[in-house]
């Protein structure tokens, strides 16, 4: 009876939930966009205006768990791909490839070696017949499996956020010989650029570059309005990672700790990777006792959790900073007040998640979500088979306006509200009763045995 109570009152609640939905036919064209940098606690500490209206009317994630490390190449790969850095081959700014001995940097990351352990959406959409495009988001301008988006730019600071939007549009809109674009990915480097500069904490700057970066989401907002594209597109805005404040009074410097002759440094902070030149077992111990805010790890003993170990462009030590330390080889000099790449579980190196369009619900908020899970929400909402990923549609199922969902904490709680309330009257009936029981009662005689001679009064 009990549980048929708890259910009935479940399944009331799912109901509702689902009649809170709207239902549309097919999938709908998706714009997923980034602004670099974007911390998740900016969204509480400046005011922004037009990102607030825009998720007011969908959704908002208020953090993502990102990729380690927590650098810009990285967690793009795995928004548009599902998967961790170990996984899709793309595991930091700067690289060394054993196999080939090649080198990769941000400015130089054109070769397809690097970008071919796995596929990003703008390529795999195209398999399902879909037009795609891709907006200087990292990787967009190589070819991967001989193949691009359907239209892409590459990388140009110069280029505004208004010409990049313009280009897009125009792609989601198509013209009489092409259809629109199912699938198109916008890049914007700012908050990043302004949080390397003068640091997250610089509360002048980062309000200043925030404005703008609200203004410009204020425009995508009005440009998709403009060309009938509002409320007929699901749209994305989120980021790679956040930032951290760096100081010069929080320095690690390896040469206090170790000859430079001793190893190859194939990228620096917050996560140096080494080569170690000489006795590795020799120049891991010196690195793994050389500063208190700095964790010396052996390739083979880098914690699961990070899901940084299986691939080969992992160099055989890695060191990562405390948050808000910075490794540099010698020397005084800070080379950011700002930086990023730490452990991703760091709040400070959290994004955001808003959303908005027929498929998502209107006005919900939710506190967390793995940036894995947005592949296959991508893969979901456009109706494409996902590759190989790593992440559910478990969390991100939420989101959406024809799913179902349990709010767990709250359900929980009204699972035992009921149980307490039940209890309580099932105490209430049984003390009633047991009073009943010692009031006065009939006569009664006892059956008592022959041969019992107590006495026969007593019950
Ligand atoms: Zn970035």
């Amino acid at each position: 009876m009990l549980l048929k109570i708890v259910l009935g009152f479940l399944c009331g609640i799912r109901a509702l939930a689902a009649d809170n939905n709207t239902a549309q036919e097919g999938p709908l064209p998706l714009l997923l966009v980034s602004f670099d940098g974007f911390r998740a606690d900016y969204l509480q500490r400046f005011p922004m205006p037009n990102l607030n209206l825009l998720y007011s009317q969908g959704v908002l994630v208020e953090q993502l768990t990102n990729v380690f490390i927590t650098k810009t190449f990285p967690n793009h790969y795995s928004l548009v791909t599902g998967l961790y850095a170990e996984s899709h081959g793309i595991l930091a700014s700067n690289m060394y490839d054993p196999v080939s001995h090649k080198y990769f940097h941000t400015y130089n990351d054109t070769d397809p070696m690097w970008w071919s352990q796995a596929r990003p959406l703008w390529i795999t959409a195209q398999d399902s017949g879909y037009k795609t495009a891709a907006m200087m988001w990292p990787g967009s301008d190589v070819t991967i499996g001989n193949r691009t988006a359907t239209h892409f730019l590459p990388y140009d600071s110069t280029m505004t956020f208004q010409q990049r939007l313009g280009n897009i549009t125009n792609w989601m809109l198509g013209n009489k010989k092409e259809p629109g674009v199912m699938f198109a990915a916008l890049y914007w480097e700012e908050p990043d650029r302004t949080g390397h500069i003068f640091g997250p904490d610089n509360t002048t700057a980062m309000a200043k570059a925030l404005k703008e970066v609200d203004e410009n989401i204020g425009l995508l907002m009005s440009e998709l309005k403009q060309n009938g594209l509002w409320g007929r597109v699901n749209v994305l805005v989120t980021s790679d990672h956040g930032m951290a404040q760096c100081s010069a009074e929080r320095l690690i410097q390896l040469d206090d700790c170790l000859d430079p002759e001793n190893y190859t440094l194939v990228d620096l902070t917050p996560v140096a990777a080494l080569i170690p030149r000489k006795d590795p077992e020799l120049v891991f111990e010196r690195l793994n006792k050389c500063h208190k805010h700095m964790t010396a790890y052996l390739k083979k003993a880098i914690p699961d959790r990070l899901h940084y170990r299986n691939n080969e462009r992992i160099q055989p030590i890695i060191l990562i900073a405390d948050e808000g330390w910075t490794i540099v080889q010698r020397g005084n000099k800070l080379p950011r007040l700002g930086d990023h790449g730490y452990d991703n579980s760091l709040p400070s190196m959290h994004p955001f998640l808003a959303a908005v369009g027929p498929s998502f619900r209107q006005g919900y908020r939710t506190s967390s979500l793995q940036s894995v899970d947005i592949y296959p929400l991508m893969c979901h909402l456009l109706s494409v088979p996902p590759q190989p990923n790593n992440g559910t549609m478990n969390g991100a199922r939420c989101l959406l306006a024809d799913e179902s969902c349990w709010d767990v904490p709250l359900v929980v709680g009204l699972v035992v509200c009921v149980l307490l309330v039940l209890s309580f009257i099932t105490l209430v009936f049984r003390l009633m009763s047991h009073r009943r029981s010692l009031g006065p009662r009939p006569f009664q005689r006892l059956q008592i045995d022959d041969d019992d001679d107590d006495d026969p009064l007593l019950e």
